[in-house]
């Protein structure tokens, strides 16, 4: 896999809420969430809108943000 710049801590997330505008704050790789791509599949449903494609295996890297004002979720693909 390539080098994800959010990982690596080369740079931060920059990503606002779709619901109240304000910073989301990165919570990491999908991966470490879920054990295999088979857990994605609810979120994948769910986070839809946001355009969250199938194809995890480009080299983009799926990070959770989360909106600390209203707890809303997103899941941001980074390109790597
Ligand atoms: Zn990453
Ligand atoms: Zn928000």
């Amino acid at each position: 896999m390539a080098i994800c710049p959010i990982c690596n801590g080369f740079e931060e997330m920059k990503a606002n809420c779709s619901s109240c505008g304000k910073e989301l704050t990165d919570s990491g790789r999908i991966m470490d969430y879920y054990d295999d791509y088979s857990a994605y599949m609810p979120i994948d449903q769910m986070k839809m809108e946001d355009g969250f494609p199938n194809d995890f295996k480009e080299k983009e890297c799926p990070h959770l943000v989360k909106c600390s004002v209203c707890g809303n979720e997103v899941v941001r693909l980074i390109k790597e």
